[in-house]
């Protein structure tokens, strides 16, 4: 048995939500009730996700990609938590469903791309659309956009030991399937209320310390 770590990526291992953060800056204001309708689930992520990026011309393509190297910051202890991930034979996979413009840029030297699963976005358009390359499956009516639980059944060994990283809603699917999850935000609500088997975590170096205390 092994230990398989799923980390989301905007909010977990960045600071902020960059799509937030990106929509802040650029999009016009409407882009604000579709960042309601999507977080009330009145709206699927993907198309609410789907509808901001229209917002925003893709000649812009550039600015958007600066704008985010600049001012993301990595949460403290991420490279640690890798050594750790390395040093015992882990396995370690991103799922965001951020967009493959910033998140393969931060993760450079981090995380192999092949161990990396988001959304893509694409500036060939008038407006930038995205595509979905890790869509739902059969299994999931949510229209999740990014799917993570489609990607845990297609990548997890029922066997390993699953782990989940995350802070949002987005994560509460495949959190559910984990053995354990480390959780921020509304997550831990989320996990609270189903009674999920997770801590609190402020910095990798948290998880770091607590995965050294019960791993095998
Ligand atoms: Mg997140
Ligand atoms: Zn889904």
């Amino acid at each position: 048995m092994t230990v398989h770590i799923l980390c989301d990526f905007d909010g977990t291992i960045t600071a902020e939500d960059n799509i937030i953060a990106l929509m802040k800056a650029f999009a016009p204001p409407d882009w604000v009730e579709l960042k309601d309708a999507v977080l009330e689930q009145r709206m699927s992520i993907r198309s609410g996700v789907g509808q901001m990026f229209a917002l925003l011309p893709s000649t812009d393509a550039e600015t958007y990609r600066d704008y985010l190297l600049n001012r993301i910051t990595v949460r403290q202890g991420f490279p640690d938590l890798l050594a750790q991930v390395e040093a015992h034979g882990w396995k370690f996979d991103v799922v965001s469903g951020g967009m493959d413009f910033f998140v393969h840029p931060i993760l450079d030297g981090h995380v192999d791309p092949e161990h990396i699963y988001c959304n893509v976005a694409d500036f060939s358009a008038e407006t930038v659309t995205v595509a979905w390359p890790h869509a739902c499956d059969e299994h999931c009516t949510n229209d999740c956009g990014c799917c993570k639980p489609t990607i845990a059944r297609r990548i997890v060994n029922p066997a390993d030991r699953l782990i989940v990283i995350g802070d949002s809603v987005t994560d509460f699917e495949v959190a559910k399937r984990a053995d354990f999850v480390y959780a921020r935000g509304q997550l831990i609500t989320l996990c609270e209320a189903e009674g999920i088997a997770y801590a609190p975590f402020e910095t990798f170096d948290d998880i770091t310390h607590h995965l050294q205390e019960v791993a095998v």
